[in-house]
């Protein structure tokens, strides 16, 4: 790759002015702001676990009574599954039986996966637990037990691998070693938490008990490795990224009720990172972005487990600074996998690289965004997950090949770059295959009085429980409305709640071809209760308009969006060969030569659905724009 890895990355970071310039005051932190009291950093205490657990508001439904239908969703799980399908057990175990002593004959993997001596990929294995996590997403999203079959299979070919002490990995004992030292090594426990969390993905959602006991006795090791470091000592191992190890753990404990495995989990509380967001501070530039955002979602597990409201502080603040501070127009965040600037300093941000908007950043935002609408059910968390789905994950993935991006550049004139199909495997591969296994998830929720319509997606929804079913028809958002068609056992009376967006101003409604003379304002649910019978019809109109955002820091570049919708420029495809498209992890613009990016220009309705003309260029969804240059961003003169 000529982008810098995550490892070149933090290396380069290491030795570079931003990480200086993290020792700079940051002015959120002023006395004024705080007030003058001492302030006692909230995570300065030894923490002790005691489960409490908080109810959630409402839940989602299991992705086993949600099925997609026809729609650009499905053609991506689809080709996500074709390529999942490509890729035999055989090589994804190869590493993992070198490492035991066991022989294999397999293909080695390259990329990040990479095995040969002198050229060893860090962390390699990692894809192998994004893989099965995604064997685990696909089946509960198809039931088809062919994927279930092969996750078993690696499950069952790994345990051979697992050491008496619990220990599982495609690279030996002796880089938790040098974990220890402070020596150089890259990311010992962010690897082995994607295989933990695989392992987890395979028990709840497929029932693998073997999988289970695997998980267990990894987290034993685990707890032995961490139990003996001095609390400080610990602290600086976690310096080193280790991803989402206290979500896995904080998961397991839930899972088995033992509280053990909740205290291992409070070992992985990096207090430097958690100290601030508990006390609403924003200090998270120079910071790794995709490696801090699984700690944060294990932060909301923690509070969902024992009710300590640090926790939920830590994850409440965390996102509304990302989302509100750190996030572009497409629902993308990071630069260069990291947070470059102070937060509103995005125009400034973007001009730092190409390298903006990684994809498994996205993926995990979206994650953490699932936790916190569950406390509240504020539906306003679906606006930022709808723009996120709909402009930056849906379009990141070839229908062709089923490869995935790295990076959503932001860059105006980039394009969508894509990894091999066996030699990228970067931490985006590995959430990308979880991610479009997973496209059923969170359309709808519920609680006990009823459903919560959230996304405008073609599916089905069986709440077998109560013998009620829902079929969601539309080809939004090129045409501007929803259909909802209800069939019962029995007449049933609930609440069908529907998600009245930010971007609609208008929403308008009706049951069975009758307007209902009810209105709910942007950013709340308008809720239908009555008894349903079978044949009932919903229709909701979704009229959409243009709509332009400004950079926080800078009002002269400016994005257009069409209701949720990002617009592009299409700028043709001047200078692009297959190899700047396959394989390089963003674009590299100098090779490709620079082309003319339009200037901001009235905007008109073209002759398509979500087609618009800006003076002579062509402006779609980002989402459709494949192999081709574009800019979302323009300045206005
Ligand atoms: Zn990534």
């Amino acid at each position: 790759m000529n982008a810098p890895t995550r490892r070149a990355f933090s290396t380069l970071l290491a030795a570079s002015p931003i990480a200086l310039a993290q020792q700079a005051p940051n002015p959120n932190t002023s006395t004024q702001r705080r007030g003058t009291l001492p302030e006692v950093p909230p995570f300065e205490a030894p923490l002790s676990f005691t489960r409490q657990p908080v109810a959630p508001k409402v839940r989602p439904f299991p992705m086993t009574q949600v099925r997609l239908t026809a729609s650009p969703f499905k053609e991506a799980a689809e080709a996500n599954r074709a390529y999942m399908d490509r890729l035999p057990a055989d090589r994804l175990i190869h590493n993992f039986r070198l490492n035991a002593g066991l022989p294999s004959s397999a293909e080695p993997l390259g990329g990040w996966e990479q095995y040969t001596p002198g050229r060893e990929g860090e962390l390699r294995g990692h894809f192998t637990g994004h893989y099965l996590s995604a064997c685990a997403l696909n089946y509960a999203s198809t039931s088809d037990v062919s994927i279930k079959a092969k996750g078993d299979a690696i499950v069952a070919d790994l345990a051979k691998c697992q050491a008496k002490d619990g220990y599982l990995s495609a690279f030996p004992t002796e880089w938790f070693e040098r974990l220890d030292a402070r020596k150089s090594v890259w990311a010992p426990f962010y690897t082995v938490h994607k295989i933990m969390a695989g392992m987890y993905d395979m028990y709840d959602l497929t029932g693998n008990k073997q999988a289970l006991a695997v998980l267990e006795g990894m987290a034993s090791w685990a707890d032995e490795y961490t139990k003996s470091k001095p609390e400080a000592h610990m602290q600086d191992i976690l310096n080193t990224e280790y991803g989402g190890m206290n979500e896995v753990l904080y998961n397991l404990a839930a899972a088995t009720g033992d509280d053990r495995w909740a205290t291992v989990g409070d070992r992985f509380t990096k207090k430097v990172f958690f100290n601030p967001l508990a006390s609403r501070r924003d200090e998270l530039r120079g910071l790794h972005v995709n490696t801090h955002i699984p700690q944060v979602i294990g932060a909301a597990r923690r509070y969902e487990l024992s009710g300590d409201m640090r926790f939920h502080d830590v994850a409440d603040y965390f996102w509304y600074e990302v989302v509100s501070a750190r996030t572009y127009v497409t629902g993308g965040t990071s630069n260069g996998e990291g947070w470059l600037t102070q937060p509103r300093q995005l125009a400034s941000e973007l001009k730092r690289s190409v390298s903006t908007a990684e994809c498994c950043c996205a993926y995990n935002m979206m994650k953490l965004t699932r936790h916190l609408y569950s406390w509240t059910g504020d539906p306003r968390y679906f606006d930022y997950y709808e723009r996120a789905l709909f402009n930056h994950r849906l379009g990141a993935i070839r229908p062709d090949t089923g490869a995935t991006q790295y990076y959503l550049s932001l860059t105006p004139g980039a394009w969508r770059t894509f990894n091999f199909e066996d030699k990228s495997f970067w931490c985006c591969t590995g959430t990308g295959v979880e991610e479009f296994s997973k496209l059923n998830d969170s359309i709808y929720w519920k609680d006990d009085r009823g459903v919560y319509i959230n996304l405008f997606i073609p599916s089905d929804l069986n709440w077998s429980e109560k013998g009620f079913r829902l079929r969601q028809e539309t080809k939004f958002p090129d045409v501007q409305s929803t259909t909802l068609h209800i069939s019962v056992d029995k007449p049933i009376e609930l609440a069908i709640n529907l998600r009245i967006p930010e971007w609609l101003s208008n929403a308008s409604v009706k049951i069975n071809g009758k307007p209902i003379d009810a209105s709910a304002s942007p950013g709340s649910y308008l809720t239908l209760s009555r008894t349903w019978k079978t044949g009932d019809r919903i229709e909701m109109e979704l009229p959409m308009r243009l709509r332009f955002e400004e950079m926080p820091d800078d009002p002269k570049t400016q994005a257009v969006l069409y209701g949720p919708i990002v617009l592009a420029a299409d700028l043709g495809t001047k200078g692009l060969a297959k190899d700047l498209i396959v394989g390089p992890s963003v674009p590299q613009i100098r090779k490709a030569g620079d082309i003319d990016i339009p200037r901001m220009a009235s905007v008109k309705p073209g002759s398509n659905p979500l087609t618009f003309d800006m003076s002579g260029t062509s402006l779609m969804p980002l989402s459709r724009i494949l192999d081709r240059r574009y800019t979302v961003y323009f300045m206005v003169v």
